[in-house]
């Protein structure tokens, strides 16, 4: 059982981040905001995969602009899901500009880093945090080692190349964020912005900087954090890269919201990073989102493709399906799925799922039995097989899951007799 940390409560838009609320999953387009129709449909394609919060860049005068457009327009579909707006040197005069881009978002990321320069910097924070104030929106404190604010950095450095025992310039680094960070929440504090509407975030690029950094900015502070590996890379580096950083800070009790800050391969998918988020929480215990299919590697005693396809079509399958299911059956997330490829593991891994299928290996029947809750119900035979599992699993949830609109009917049939 993870120990979480005890932290403030911040509400984004509604939703509760910190605090013992479950760990939220955030993402972030790459639509030019200016560009509303692609900004809308890329938030929603988000949204729809399970991304939380979506953030946006509010980058120049057309983004503020079409800020809440977007956010009306994605009402219109009944897309409830919060936006955040990324500020970087300008976002004083942005949100001063356009208070209704204020208005439409529901927190606004603040780098202390890209604020301003010199005597500028501090007037500069202090105008977002007023706005921030004036339109009751939380902030985040996202610092960012790309972005650290250097004349802090050269002031810590400085002072360590007079101390007796230098410190190693690394740890001056790490050091400097995390004053960035918790320095700037409390000159927000000071201005007048309330403690629980503060998130703060520390991020890096290197796994083992990542895990020191977040590990001392938990125990100085208890601000929600947002946890995210910074220009992760991409494909299965990207992947790995964050899985490793985010495992390790997430099983000590570390981290309130993730981000997986992936680089998307030509043509792949934006969610990409929404699912990995939500894959690395649930296997981790700490959240369910989707039904898990649990499936052997295969070997030499299954040489066909035709394992490995079933496997594939299952998993898309019940993904492409989970929007609807989510809806309608409750706790269907938590349901184990097994697709195995012969008699050796299949029908005991089958039998630990609530539903498994044990599909022929080479020189075995060629027959797949079904098993549901640790019970052979049917052998499935033929060209088949795979739609006549997939209605299996169906009728399994049918059967297994409560409907939502039955619920509901009942509560109000209860307030009713009531
Ligand atoms: S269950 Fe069978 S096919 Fe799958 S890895 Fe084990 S031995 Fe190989």
């Amino acid at each position: 059982m993870i120990q979480r940390r005890e932290t403030r409560q911040v509400m984004v838009g509604g939703h509760p981040v910190g605090g013992g609320a479950p760990v939220m999953v955030q993402s972030m387009t790459n639509t030019d905001t200016a560009d509303i129709d692609a900004t809308v449909q890329q938030v929603a394609e988000l949204a729809q995969a399970g991304s939380e919060v979506v953030r946006i860049t509010v980058n120049n005068e057309a983004a503020a602009r079409a800020v809440p457009e977007v956010r009306a327009r994605l009402e219109a579909r009944g897309m409830d899901v919060p936006l955040v707006g990324d500020f970087h040197f300008n976002g004083h005069k942005l949100l001063s500009k356009y208070p209704e881009c204020a208005a439409a978002l529901a927190k606004l990321r603040i780098n202390p880093g890209n604020v301003g320069k010199g005597s500028r910097r501090d007037p500069q924070f202090a105008q977002m945090i007023e706005i921030a104030i004036k339109h009751d929106k939380p902030v985040r404190i996202g610092v960012n080692w790309g972005s650290l604010d250097q004349d802090l950095l050269t002031r810590l450095m400085d002072e360590n190349a007079r101390a007796s025992q230098p410190r190693e310039a690394r740890d001056i680094m790490f050091e400097a964020m995390i004053q960035s960070a918790i320095g700037s929440a409390e000159r927000a504090e000071a201005l007048g912005l309330a403690g629980d509407k503060i998130i703060l975030s520390c991020k890096m690029s290197g796994v083992q900087d990542l895990i020191t950094v977040y590990r001392q900015l938990a125990d100085r502070c208890d601000y929600p954090l947002h946890l995210g590996l910074t220009e992760a890379g991409m494909g299965s580096k990207g992947i790995v890269a964050s899985t490793a950083a985010l495992s390790v800070l997430l099983q000590e009790g570390i981290g309130d919201t993730i981000r997986i800050s992936l680089t998307p391969e030509p043509g792949g998918a934006r969610t990409r990073e929404v699912i990995v988020a939500q894959e690395i929480l649930q296997s981790m215990g700490l959240r369910s989102f989707t039904p898990q299919v649990v499936a052997c590697p295969g070997c030499g005693r299954t040489t066909s493709t035709f394992f490995q396809e079933l496997a594939q079509d299952i998993e898309s399958w019940i993904r492409a399906q989970m929007p609807r299911w989510r809806e309608e059956y409750e706790g269907v997330e938590e349901m184990q799925v097994a697709v195995m490829g012969c008699v050796v593991n299949g029908p005991g891994e089958s039998r630990h799922a609530n539903i498994g299928i044990s599909l022929p290996g080479t020189g075995e029947r060629p027959v797949a039995p079904v098993f549901e809750d640790g019970e052979k119900t049917v052998t499935l035979k033929g060209d088949h097989i795979a739609a006549d599992f997939q209605a299996r699993v169906q009728r399994y949830i049918d059967n297994h899951y409560r409907s939502k609109n039955e619920q509901r009917k009942d509560k109000a049939g209860a307030r009713e007799a009531g």
